[in-house]
């Protein structure tokens, strides 16, 4: 099948991308005196050239959206319906630069603009969540689902805002959730869709709810996302309408 060989190849292109990550997470110490900046921009191009190599060496005629080669060009390419590969090669970069541990590759592969396969591995907890669409999310092979909390003063909430950080990492909260750890996440104006693209598969595979904060259907492109489990979803609406 298709889709299982896309993962195939995804899960691949992330370990690879994880080992240089693991390698320059330990070394941070000892390059510190060559500029923080230089060292993540180093790692998170690296990463993402490798992915991208692998990809196009086996998919030529797929599209591609990187965030750092968004940020080199300066603007975020349209997604279109052609099989589109969305990569964040390094969520989670102060995280990194820190030595904490809540740094992970992201891969999403949309088809027809619909979420298809999606990848997160964290290569320092060693924690890989995976999901291909319609068969369920998975951590490390086994199968998560969203946790049964249905109060909501009860839930665990993340989020990203400002500076305040929580885990720095959306695709880990968006996973986080996925495994029943969290029950709710939200962030509004993250990088791109790199962040979300496969966080945001992998959620609705474990039985969760992946929407627009005013809860509006969830746009991959919008920079605004917000997750649940599979109960709190309407009271979480309104309560972040109450917020605003
Ligand atoms: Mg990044
Ligand atoms: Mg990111």
């Amino acid at each position: 099948m298709a889709e299982e060989q896309f993962l195939a190849v995804a899960v691949d292109a992330a370990k690879s991308a994880g080992e240089i990550i693991r390698k320059s997470f330990y070394l941070t110490k000892n390059v510190e005196h060559k500029g923080q900046v230089d060292l993540v921009t180093e790692t998170d191009k690296a990463c993402e050239d490798l992915i991208f190599n692998h990809l196009r060496m086996l998919y030529p005629d797929h599209k591609f959206i990187g965030e750092e080669t968004s940020a080199a060009l300066g603007s975020t390419d349209d997604l279109t319906y052609d099989p589109t590969w969305i990569v964040d090669p390094l969520d989670g970069t102060t995280n990194f630069v820190h030595g904490f541990p809540f740094v992970c590759v992201s891969i999403g592969l949309t088809i027809g603009k619909i979420p298809t396969v999606g990848v997160v591995y964290n290569p320092i907890m060693n924690e890989l969540f995976t999901a291909v669409r319609g068969k369920g999310a998975f951590l490390n092979g086994s199968p998560i689902r969203t946790s049964p909390q249905n109060e909501l003063v009860k839930a665990l909430m993340v989020t990203e805002i400002r500076s305040i950080r929580m885990c720095g990492s959306l695709a880990l909260n968006m996973c986080g959730v996925a495994c029943g750890r969290l029950d709710l996440c939200y962030e509004i104006g993250f990088g791109g869709p790199w962040d979300v693209a496969a966080g945001a598969l992998i959620l609705k595979e474990a039985g969760g709810f992946v929407f627009d904060p005013s809860g509006d259907e969830f746009d991959l492109m919008a920079q605004r996302m917000a997750g649940s489990n599979g109960h709190l979803k309407d009271q979480f609406i309104e309560a972040l309408g109450d917020a605003s």
